[in-house]
C-alpha cells in the first residue's frame, strides 16, 4: 500500500524536541527531520548537538537532513544586533534565516509541508515564529503547519523525554550572544 500522507520537513533546533514533536506529527505525516542552525556557536558546541540528533534519529529511525554551519553568513545576518535582548530583533531575523532556508530544503525535498520545533521554547515568541514560517513556505509553494508546541505541556513532556533519553541539555539559546547573557 503506498503511503499517501502528506511530507512535512521538521525544522528542529535540538534533538528532544524533534523527536517530541515527530511523534505527535507521524500519524498525519510523513516526517523528515532537518537540521539547520547556524547561529549554534562555538563550532564545537554545534558539532555536539547535531552529533546527538544524528544518533538519536538513528535509533528513533528518523531521516534527519542536515545543512552547512554557516556561522558567518548568520552573522551577518543578524549585525547591528548583537546587544538586542532575548525574542528581540535579533532573534525574528534569526527565526527568518533559519526557516528561509528550511523553506527552500522542502521545496528540493518536493515536501508538502514545513513546520519547526522552535514554538517549544517557553523562551521563544509562538505568534512570530509562526508568522515567519508561514511567510517563508507561501513565497516556496508550501504550507506551513501552525502550531505552538508547548502548548497541552508540550514543553514539559519533551524536557521530560530528553532526560529519559540522557541527553544533553544546553543552558543557553545557541549564538555568542545569548551565551554572554547567562
Ligand atoms: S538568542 Fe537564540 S533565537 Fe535569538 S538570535 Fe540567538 S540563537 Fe537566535
Amino acid at each position: 500500500m503506498p503511503d499517501n500522507k502528506p511530507k512535512l520537513l521538521l525544522h528542529i533546533c535540538c534533538v528532544g524536541c524533534g523527536v517530541y514533536v515527530s511523534q505527535l506529527l507521524k500519524q498525519d505525516y510523513e516526517v523528515r527531520l532537518f537540521f539547520y542552525n547556524p547561529n549554534i556557536w562555538p563550532e564545537e558546541e554545534y558539532k555536539k548537538r547535531l552529533t546527538e540528533a544524528e544518533k538519536i534519529a538513528g535509533e528513533f529511525n528518523l531521516e534527519l537532513v542536515k545543512s552547512e554551519y554557516e556561522h558567518d553568513k548568520w552573522l551577518k545576518a543578524v549585525s547591528g544586533h548583537e546587544s538586542d535582548p532575548e525574542r528581540g530583533e535579533r532573534c525574528i531575523i534569526c527565526y527568518n534565516f533559519r526557516l528561509t532556508a528550511a523553506a527552500v530544503m522542502a521545496k528540493k525535498l518536493n515536501c508538502d509541508y514545513l513546520t519547526t520545533t522552535l514554538t517549544t521554547s517557553p523562551h521563544k515568541n509562538a505568534l512570530a515564529i509562526n508568522k515567519i514560517g508561514e511567510q517563508a513556505a507561501v513565497k516556496y509553494g508550501l504550507k506551513f503547519l501552525n502550531q505552538d508546541f508547548k502548548k497541552q505541556d508540550g514543553f514539559k513532556k519533551s524536557s521530560a523525554l530528553s532526560r529519559e533519553l540522557g541527553l544533553y541539555r544546553q543552558n543557553y539559546c545557541g549564538c555568542e550572544f545569548s551565551r554572554r547573557a547567562i
